[in-house]
């Protein structure tokens, strides 16, 4: 039977364990930096307007029906996804050397990403991970089978790229290892490598012959540019490597429980390429049939609206440099009001970090300190979501991280 030596009770996710404890909390100052989700300025979920019209045409047309999917996913939806992530003049979509599937947002193409490597890599069966990362990927590729290892990323002194160490690491991991690479707004330091230690680390890789495996939730955050935020995702393709990528659109649309993304697979120029992808997507759709027969319609549905359209993709770009506009504002003055306040220690990095989160450097224990006396809730880390400060709550806060770094 399952008894508790063969089905123990499971921790808690950490995340949605904080999200409970914030829910919980009565008291009417509470602050919420643990989400991973966009707040506006009044603390509340943002509907995109551009997925507002792209949502209230799809409801205009009376022929819309709720049929199957193809088992690879809405082909206009994947299409345009591809060309945002590559850019459209990619020479992997040119010469046919990529392909697309429609997946469960990120986490589903992380997981399928996962699950073909699993199958199919013949290199080095294990996957090195930045220290810290998001904290799924160690169960993903666990449940598949791929071992994990670590390359250092965060330097505790400069709260910034510990990049000897990550270059250290990933130059003394076993020939053709998998390195799985945040491709901007690195969650959850908000450190990113510049595009020349992008470049050294292509170097480095193709050197040692390892295969890039870049998980991007949140083009368009970082910079507020789509085609900034997939740099270095197009050098590597430039240079020749075989790659695989997650894509989500959960937060640069803001679709969260949608689950609309996709995962991409590049093999590398030469005469063989053309056949070679073919037959990777064919390995891909029977994977896929396994384990989720067809990906969801409506929040494809919704962005392929909005990336097969113009106007609506101008306005879309519109609303992301609003997105993280606002989030850049809150970093300046979160800097601004922790330095005018005198707070120990240097804040710098709080502006230098980008995307949606940042690192503070609190310890754990200063986290539960803030978390008991202020009622402002972050991951144990150390980690806010930028997006969860606002104009009624900055001053609150940095006024509570003051007093508990003190
Ligand atoms: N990868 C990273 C680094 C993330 O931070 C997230 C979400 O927080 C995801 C993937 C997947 O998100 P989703 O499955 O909601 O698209």
């Amino acid at each position: 039977s399952f008894s508790a030596e063969v089905v123990p009770q499971a921790p808690e996710d950490p995340l949605f364990g904080l999200m409970a404890a914030y829910r919980a909390d009565q008291d009417p100052k509470k602050v919420d930096l643990g989400i991973g989700a966009y707040r506006d300025n009044n603390a509340k979920p943002w509907v995109l307007p551009v997925v507002k019209k792209a949502d209230a045409i799809l409801r205009d047309d009376p022929n819309l029906d709720h049929e199957y999917l193809p088992i690879a996913g809405l082909v206009p939806f994947k299409t345009k996804a591809a060309d945002l992530i590559l850019g459209a003049d990619s020479p992997a979509i040119k010469e046919k050397r990529a392909t697309t599937v429609q997946t469960i947002s990120g986490t589903g193409a992380v997981h399928l990403g996962a699950l073909f490597l699993a199958r199919f890599w013949t290199g080095t069966k294990k996957v090195y991970l930045s220290n810290p990362t998001w904290a799924n990927h160690n169960q993903i590729f666990s449940n598949v089978g791929i071992p994990i290892a670590q390359y250092p990323y965060f330097s505790k002194e400069t709260k910034g790229l510990d990049f000897e160490g990550m270059k250290s690491a990933i130059l003394g991991a076993e020939d053709r290892s998998v390195i799985l690479l945040h491709a901007c707004a690195h969650n959850p330091t908000g450190v990113d490598p510049t595009m020349d230690q992008w470049k050294e680390l292509a170097d480095i890789m193709r050197q040692k012959n390892h295969f890039p495996f870049f998980d991007c939730a949140y083009q368009g955050f970082a910079s507020g540019k789509l085609a900034q935020d997939n740099a270095a995702i197009r050098y590597f393709v430039e240079q020749g490597f075989e790659l695989v990528i997650a894509q989500s659109f959960a937060k640069n649309f803001g679709l969260y429980g949608e689950r609309a993304g996709c995962f991409h697979a590049v093999t590398g120029p030469g005469a063989e390429a053309e056949s070679t992808i073919t037959r990777i997507a064919s390995q891909l759709a029977i994977l896929q049939r396994s384990e989720i027969s067809n990906p969801p319609l409506y929040g494809a549905r919704i962005a392929s609206t909005v990336l097969n359209d113009s106007k609506l993709f101008a306005e879309w770009e519109d609303n992301l440099r609003t997105m993280s506009g606002r989030i850049i504002t809150m970093r300046k003055e979160l800097r601004a009001k922790l330095e005018e306040l005198g707070t120990p220690g240097t804040w710098n990095h709080i502006t230098d970090q980008i995307g949606m989160f940042s690192f503070t450097g609190l310890s754990e224990k200063q986290v539960l300190k803030i978390r008991e006396d202020a009622h402002v809730y972050m991951t144990k880390n150390g980690r806010i979501s930028m997006a969860g400060l606002n104009t009624n709550n900055i001053d609150y806060v940095a006024k509570a991280i003051d007093k508990v770094v003190r």
